[in-house]
């Protein structure tokens, strides 16, 4: 093969795993905002849990306290009822006795109610709390894989930049040249495999005499359409040797 297309395609090899290190190593704000929103979102639920459980205890204490002013008002009765004069007196104070302990009876069926209800709404906080133990251990368990894949793709980039600089150092310039502008202009990719007579990338049919050129390997040759170097991998070698990439 001749020395700089193998030269260009091990160049684009490693533009190609550059590009894919970089924007890996950009998802990691997102991945960490991520981890962060899990996190709140476990908070959120044991500080809703927590305020459901402060409202139940504010409703029974209110409840309690107007349990203790019928209540109050019961014993008054029942020291009326031992000085009044009339049967009338005495019925109708009977009867405010009556009222008095029905309320207690309905305020103190409420307040039980309430006492059961506080009793699965403090369970439902601990279960939140342990979620959220769960989570926080999760997501910093997490945090480390996240801290370790950047740090690997740091690595990863280092070792392929230095690579990419011993290669570019041995490609010839003008064919560099035309590598680099294709790049550009070709969202990275700038070589191509020639298969079955077309560019594997922009789909374009060649010239059956450019064509078999290409199945030589032994020159610099362009796609007509796309412009990115062409190179032929022979059908032996075509799951090995191939850098087809998908983008256009
Ligand atoms: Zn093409």
């Amino acid at each position: 093969m001749h020395a700089d297309l193998e030269r260009v395609i091990a160049l684009q090899r490693l533009d190609s795993a550059v590009a894919d290190a970089q924007r890996r190593l950009a998802e990691e704000p997102e991945r960490s905002k991520a981890l962060d929103a899990r996190l709140d979102a476990a908070k959120q639920k044991v500080a809703d849990a927590k305020a459901r459980l402060a409202e139940n205890q504010n409703v029974r204490r209110n409840l309690e306290k107007d349990v203790a002013v019928h209540q109050g008002r019961l014993s008054k009765f029942r020291d009326q009822l031992m000085s009044v004069k009339t049967n009338v007196e005495y019925q109708a104070m009977q009867k405010e006795i009556g009222f008095a302990q029905t309320e207690v009876k309905t305020i103190e069926d409420k307040v039980l109610e309430r006492m059961l209800e506080g009793d699965e709404l403090t369970a439902a906080v601990k279960r939140a709390e342990a979620e959220l133990a769960a989570e926080q251990k999760s997501a910093d368990a997490d945090r480390r894989a996240l801290a370790g894949d950047v740090e690997a793709l740091r690595t990863s980039l280092e070792k392929l930049r230095a690579e990419r600089t011993d290669l570019v150092r041995a490609v010839d310039p003008q064919v560099l040249a035309i590598y680099d502008l294709v790049s550009r202009r070709r969202h990275g990719i700038a070589v191509a495999e020639a298969r079955d007579g077309i560019c594997t990338i922009c789909h374009v049919r060649l010239r059956p005499q450019v064509f078999n050129t290409i199945r030589r390997n032994d020159a610099i040759i362009q796609c007509d359409s796309c412009q990115r170097i062409l190179y032929f991998v022979p059908a032996a070698a075509q799951t090995t040797d191939s850098v087809t990439h998908s983008t256009s």
